[in-house]
């Protein structure tokens, strides 16, 4: 790849590699200091770029108040097995068929788009709270509105309170489908008591939460649900910015042997066009074609709107976000740092990354441990307390953060020391590592985070935790 960039032959790289040292072929992986000797070594002038710069300016363009219009709801069905959540979302897409609006063969995209009172509303259609739990490990949340699915003849089950944990971790708000009420054991109410005991109170109970009772097998309440679906929307206001190169979410991508790369993607805010250059994770391409949930061809999509994407170099992964850049060798600027991270990331994992954060939630889950401890360093007491007090306590009923060292100023090895015994990766606002420590913490595989945000340092350390939470069995 190096003699690729520099257009030089890879027998030539290879061979002032062995001059250096390295015995190494072609795929191999080698460092950025060596990746600079060799290139200047052949005449070649470096530059180099951080994580900021290659990324900057993808998606840090805020939108003018007054370029923002609403925007339909995106919403995702929980709840537990076999409480209906497939059947309520067929009969929603059946009863927008029937009304005639669409017509012809719908297609399974992961997701689709109604209509009701000439408002949209677009479903994700992979049901629980899997995908959704996976996007939001990512940092992704493409949901506006979860619906909790309850069987009426059933009542709260293990997977609804995982739901409702979920859509509360995620701050989204719940509607409450009482399902099938055409069954005769039928008891809406009961229902209402028992979500009352995990703090769910819907209106029939004096609370907020919208509530209606449906039937998926009848069709019965299925308008009132989509009624509540525009109302609450209406509350939360939803808007974006129609007007600007897109950005969206990928909900689920494939390789299909006859189109290539599929991804099938909701747009978040501004329009993607037919021949828009994008790029989504660590894959770009040109957007060939655009398909909707029926099969049909589109030449743009709009904010909230799912469609399927055609033209990208690779399936990227559910929760990565698609961005339109302005020209391809942009694109491929992006892609290929991206690529060669997730490399980097893979070679650091398998050189056993015991104390980075995301390693040390999954052995925390391992264990069943409640407690995930954070060192932190930072460069004043202000700032460390300001930390330490919004960090303790956060996170999940599953776990919670727990700092269990926190100090001012820059990192040394004794900080190294206290995050390896405690298996927690060392977080640093607005403070380096001496070196001694840098190269300790490389040895030991423990993760030095730097921020300088208070914000983003929260809402990592949230994101993880949250997204620690069981998958749905
Ligand atoms: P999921 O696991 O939550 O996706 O549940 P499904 O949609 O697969 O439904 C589970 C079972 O309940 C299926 O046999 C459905 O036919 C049945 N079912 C779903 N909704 C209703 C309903 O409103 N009334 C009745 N009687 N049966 C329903």
């Amino acid at each position: 790849e190096l003699a690729n960039r520099m257009s030089e032959r890879a027998v030539d790289v290879v061979k002032l590699l062995m001059a250096q040292g390295q015995m190494l072929k072609p795929g191999d992986i080698i460092d950025s200091d060596m990746a600079q000797l060799i290139a200047e070594e052949m005449g070649h002038s470096v530059v180099r770029v951080s994580e900021s710069d290659v990324e900057e300016g993808l998606n840090d363009t805020p939108d003018a108040p007054e370029a923002m219009e609403p925007r339909p709801p995106v919403v995702t069905i929980m709840g537990h097995v076999d409480h209906g959540k497939t059947s309520l979302l067929d009969k929603i897409r059946e009863a927008r068929v029937a009304d005639g609006e669409a017509g012809g063969i719908t297609q399974h995209i992961g997701a689709y788009q109604i209509e009701r009172d000439g408002k949209k509303i677009s479903f994700l259609d992979t049901p629980g709270h899997e995908a959704f739990t996976a996007m939001r490990a990512r940092g992704a949340q493409a949901t506006d509105i979860a619906i909790l699915v309850v069987a009426a003849d059933d009542s709260v089950m293990p997977q609804t309170i995982e739901s409702i944990k979920h859509a509360k971790a995620a701050e989204v708000p719940m509607i409450v489908a009482i399902n099938k009420m055409d069954t005769p054991g039928a008891d809406a109410n009961k229902v209402r008591t028992e979500l009352l005991q995990h703090e769910v109170f819907v209106e029939g109970m004096g609370g907020e939460i919208l509530d209606v009772e449906v039937s998926a097998k009848t069709g019965d309440g299925i308008d009132n649900l989509l009624d509540a679906i525009n109302l609450q929307s209406e509350l939360l206001e939803l808007q974006a910015n129609p007007d600007r190169p897109a950005e969206g979410i990928v909900i689920e991508a494939q390789l299909d042997k006859g189109r290539g790369a599929v991804a099938t993607i909701i747009v978040q805010r501004g329009t993607l066009k037919k021949g828009d250059i994008v790029v989504a994770g660590s894959e770009w391409g040109r957007v060939r074609a655009m398909i909707d949930d029926h099969g049909k061809q589109m030449e743009e999509a709009g904010p909230s709107t799912p469609c399927e994407v055609l033209g990208l170099s690779g399936a990227p992964s559910a929760g990565d976000q698609l961005v339109v850049v302005d020209s391809e060798s942009r694109a491929r600027e992006v892609s290929d740092y991206r690529q060669r991270k997730a490399r980097e990331l893979e070679v650091a994992a398998q050189a056993g990354q015991r104390g980075s954060l995301e390693q040390m939630m999954t052995n925390l889950t391992e264990k069943g441990a409640d407690k995930a401890p954070f060192v932190i360093k930072g460069d004043t007491q202000g700032s460390v307390e300001a930390i330490r007090s919004s960090l303790d306590g956060l996170g999940t009923d599953e776990v919670q953060a727990q700092v269990v060292h926190a100090g001012v100023g820059g990192i040394t090895e004794s900080d190294v020391t206290l995050a390896m015994a405690s298996q927690t990766p060392i977080i640093a606002f607005n403070v380096r590592a001496n070196k001694q420590a840098q190269e300790m913490a490389k040895r030991e595989g423990i993760e030095i985070r730097y921020y300088s945000i208070i914000y983003d340092l929260i809402d990592d350390v949230k994101n993880t935790l949250s997204g620690m939470l069981a998958p749905e069995r």
